[in-house]
């Protein structure tokens, strides 16, 4: 055990999560690589919180762990049900940023929003998340995120959505980290797992090629390059490159690709002309899906959502070109937890 110990120590593991490849080399090296199964099995499957409960573990090896790391960091400050089939954790990170992971429960499924940055780079001015950037979430934190949201509704979590706060792809490593681990010790598909991102075609690359391969969603939102530069001024790629990216994605994955597109009212971007050019750039891949999210309000944001008839109409004409197209009316949008609505606070530090 003092072997064990003085291994821990030299490789400086201090968080569970985050150490996960040294204490697993650690364990090896004694020869009890089967204990890392056990902690995994205890931590990633039973949801333990604390080493004392894995009580297939030696006392002494309990103690070791114990005093050597953690396993959660994020402390969890508040939970509540509000609004009908969706909870707000409120999660708080060791430096002090509380931020908000909502839960969409469904009869027999439930899905968790995570966030991968505290605040985000990207900027855009229609976004509560893009107001400020702080860091980047480790891939530790993500998915405590996960297993804390686990815990409240159990099994029924089948769903991960990459759509909270940040631009995972500006997160790269610690982001594909997480989709790793979710994906070797969570028991959840990447089928089930959708990364959002404003398109970084080099990224969006390099994560065909990963080993994950969630679905990709490209935040799209306007039909000119122009005016989505404006209103996501941390965009750097043109819109046909992002969309050649998520083609090459499309063909290396078979993982159908969806786009998101905000419907801003006052003609902003929801006209038939958006409608025609949205068509025409999509025109050359084969499958891909189209949602269409009215815009949530943004408290200190002069824009708003489009009029039911103008959304319809948008919608039709991209159905009348043969596009597959979901209006997605957003869950929890009175509680400012919607697409675009999180933010983060400072917390206790
Ligand atoms: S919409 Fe997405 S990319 Fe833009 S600022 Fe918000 S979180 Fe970042």
């Amino acid at each position: 055990m003092d072997t064990l110990l003085q291994c821990l120590e030299e490789r400086g593991a201090l968080n569970f999560f985050a150490a996960e490849e040294d204490i697993e080399e650690c364990f090896k090296c004694h020869n009890e690589a089967y204990r890392m199964r056990q902690i995994r099995k205890w931590i990633y499957e039973k949801l333990a919180d604390n080493f004392d409960v894995m009580t297939d573990l030696s006392k002494e090896l309990r103690r070791i762990l114990r005093e050597k790391l953690t396993i959660y960091t994020l402390e969890v400050k508040d939970c509540v049900d509000v609004a009908e089939q969706t909870k707000k954790l409120l999660l708080e990170t060791p430096d002090g940023y509380l931020f908000e992971v909502p839960i969409l429960e469904r009869r027999n499924y439930a899905t968790v929003c995570l966030s991968t940055q505290v605040g985000c780079p990207v900027g855009c001015i229609f976004c509560a998340s893009g107001k400020r950037f702080k860091r980047n979430l480790t891939s530790s934190e993500i998915i405590q995120s996960f297993l804390i949201a686990k815990r409240i509704v159990g099994n029924k979590l089948k769903n991960v959505v990459l759509m909270g706060m940040g631009e995972p792809l500006l997160n790269y490593s610690e982001t594909v980290d997480f989709l790793k681990k979710l994906k070797k010790n969570c028991g959840i598909s990447m089928r089930h797992v959708t990364l959002s991102t404003v398109g970084i075609p080099s990224k969006i690359r390099q994560l065909a090629r990963s080993g994950v391969k969630p679905r990709l969603a490209v935040s799209l939102h306007f039909t000119s390059d122009e005016m989505r530069r404006s209103f996501m001024p941390g965009v750097r790629a043109s819109i046909k490159d992002v969309l050649d990216a998520a083609y090459d994605y499309y063909m290396e994955t078979s993982r159908r690709v969806s786009i998101e597109y905000i419907l801003f009212g006052a003609g902003v971007n929801s006209t038939p002309d958006d409608a025609g050019r949205l068509v025409s750039l999509l025109r050359f891949f084969e499958d891909v899906h189209v949602n269409l999210i009215p815009y949530n309000p943004v408290p200190g944001v002069d824009l708003k959502a489009p009029g039911y008839s103008t959304i319809k109409t948008f919608a039709n004409i991209l159905k009348k070109a043969g596009l597959n197209v979901t209006i997605r009316w957003s869950q929890g949008k009175s509680e400012n937890l919607a697409c675009g609505q999180l933010a983060w606070k400072r917390g206790k530090n």
